[in-house]
């Protein structure tokens, strides 16, 4: 009885993972024309300081698909990367934060973007970039590149050649999810960053949750330590907030201030709060 048992998992184990293949290659071969048909969307989230003003936006990708409805960007990004479809999509997107910058008349506004792995390992991703940049006639400064700390593990010396020479330029580098990844701390003493970003699983439990209080802290005071900016992301209420504050966090982004929204949404005003 449990013998068969054990073959009908295997079975639906099998099944399901034909299903994914399948839906894998079926999103890979559709993501060419999804481009040029503009099913993709850049989405803007708000970051504000301290004192709940707005400083910039993330950009965050969304695919609109016709039939299958809005596509997370952790689905579709791992495919993009495997079939280096990526490289493309990610200089879209690029392109879509600077033409964002230019209608946005703050020019103390920065836009950040998430740059992937494969990007980065482009040998032509200076100069690309650049030009883009250029061409779209932004200051470099108004920009920011969020990478993860394994992409600072990997071909250490070409990655380090690549962020000096965009740093040069004004763009700034943020790391994306930081504590989550396996990496030494010595890239923060060799490479060009200015921001790291507490990893919002961190920051969900830290009121209630004694390590991930210490492992936010500790993080807050490292930045401090470094003169980096840190950034919360995830927050969602204003005890969280509030506590980050007094705790030094610099800046913060999170569904307290505002979602992702296909246009530049003011964040949403703090109450003020007795404490
Ligand atoms: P990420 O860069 O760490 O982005 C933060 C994610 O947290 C976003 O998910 C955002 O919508 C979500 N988020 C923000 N505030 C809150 C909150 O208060 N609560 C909760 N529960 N979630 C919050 P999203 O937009 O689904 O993006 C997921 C990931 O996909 C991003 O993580 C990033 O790694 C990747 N991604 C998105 N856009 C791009 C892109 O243009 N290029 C690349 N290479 N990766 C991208
Ligand atoms: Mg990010
Ligand atoms: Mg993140
Ligand atoms: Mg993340």
């Amino acid at each position: 009885h449990s013998k068969e048992q054990g073959r009908n998992r295997w079975y639906f184990f099998e099944q399901s993972m034909q299903h994914r293949i399948l839906l894998r290659q079926q999103l890979e071969a559709e993501m060419q024309t999804a481009l040029q048909q503009q099913q993709f969307k850049v989405y803007f989230q708000p970051k504000v300081d301290g004192s709940g003003k707005l400083t910039g936006y993330e950009a965050l990708l969304r695919w609109q698909h016709p039939e299958r409805g809005m596509i997370s960007p952790d689905e579709f990004i791992p495919i993009a990367e495997q079939s280096g479809f990526i490289i493309e999509l990610g200089h879209w997107v690029l392109m879509r934060a600077c033409q964002a910058l230019q209608q946005l008349s703050d020019s103390s506004l920065v836009i950040a973007i998430n740059v992937s792995k494969r990007q980065l390992q482009t040998d032509d991703f200076v100069e690309s970039t650049l030009a883009a940049v250029l061409s779209s006639g932004v200051p470099a400064s108004q920009l920011e590149f969020e990478i993860t700390e394994s992409m600072l593990m990997t071909d250490v010396e070409h990655t380090r050649d690549k962020l000096e020479k965009l740093h040069r330029q004004g763009i700034s580098f943020a790391v994306d999810d930081f504590g989550t990844g396996y990496s030494s701390l010595a890239f923060l003493k060799n490479l060009p960053i200015q921001v790291l970003k507490i990893d919002r699983s961190f920051v969900r439990d830290f009121l209630v949750d004694q390590k991930d209080y210490a492992i936010v802290d500790t993080i807050i005071s490292m930045a401090k330590a470094l003169n980096l900016t840190v950034v919360a992301e995830g927050v969602e209420t204003v005890e969280q907030f509030n506590m980050l504050s007094q705790m030094r966090c610099d800046l913060f982004q999170g569904y307290l201030f505002g979602r992702p929204a296909a246009d530049f949404a003011a964040p949403t005003l703090l109450q003020a709060t007795e404490n």
